[in-house]
């Protein structure tokens, strides 16, 4: 199976894509996972996109493009993955149906979460992420057993960069401006299916598993 999850930053994509996966033994493909690792590996990926990751700003295109032809083309994507974070543009989303149809692969799933600016505020500035994992937990309604330490693995916990209130502001600007559009997108193709995601983790994961699986 193929999904592809869209929404605002902190509106849980991660979360859910990670449930996905387990339970459908497919990759999650975080393209924000995928830079930040490339930024702290140095890489010439990671030189290119620090830039624009420390500013919430989206990297150009061209460089997204070609980061997930490479991706989706790879063994690892054959039996199904899960988008989460890409695209985020109209041009992506075109350049991906050119990259889908050259593997000659489609989209199962489009799943939209809809989430409030003042809910994605308050979980954006409480989120922490596993510097070893990359669990993610939020201190208001998922925080870890023990504070500043990850319950999976140990790992220490931090706040993302990204995760600062101006930055916020910013990519909750652009969400407005560039991804909201692809919400008509898919409408347009019939593949939109749109989930409340200001609720708790376990309800948004009853509605996602829903629409993969009717009763
Ligand atoms: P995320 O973890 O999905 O919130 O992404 C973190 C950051 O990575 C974003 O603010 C962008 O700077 C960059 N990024 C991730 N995915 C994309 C994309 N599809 N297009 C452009 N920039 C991206």
């Amino acid at each position: 199976m193929r999904f592809m999850l869209i929404g605002p930053p902190g509106g849980g994509k991660g979360t859910q894509a990670k449930k996905l996966s387990a339970r459908y033994q497919i990759p999650q493909i975080s393209t924000g996972d995928i830079l930040r690792d490339a930024v702290s590996h140095g890489t010439d990926l990671g030189k290119e996109a620090k830039k624009y990751l420390d500013k919430g700003e989206l990297v150009p295109d061209n460089v997204m493009l070609d980061l997930i032809a490479e991706t989706l083309g790879s063994d690892k994507c054959e039996d199904g993955f899960i988008l989460d974070g890409f695209p985020r543009t109209i041009p992506q989303a075109e350049g991906l149906d050119t990259i889908l149809d050259n593997l000659d692969m489609h989209l199962d799933y489009v799943i939209a979460l809809r989430v409030e600016d003042e809910v994605i505020v308050k979980r954006l500035t409480s989120r922490r992420v596993c510097k070893n994992c990359g669990a993610i937990y939020n201190l208001l309604n998922n925080p870890p057993e023990n504070s500043g330490v990850c319950d999976k693995c140990g790992g220490k916990l931090v706040q993302r960069d990204d995760d600062q209130p101006e930055t916020i502001k910013n990519r909750l600007e652009i969400f407005r401006e560039q991804t909201q559009p692809l919400l008509e997108y898919y409408r347009n193709k019939g593949l939109l299916n749109e989930v409340n995601g200001a609720q708790d983790i376990q309800s948004v994961w009853e509605d996602v598993k829903a629409i993969v699986e009717p009763s």
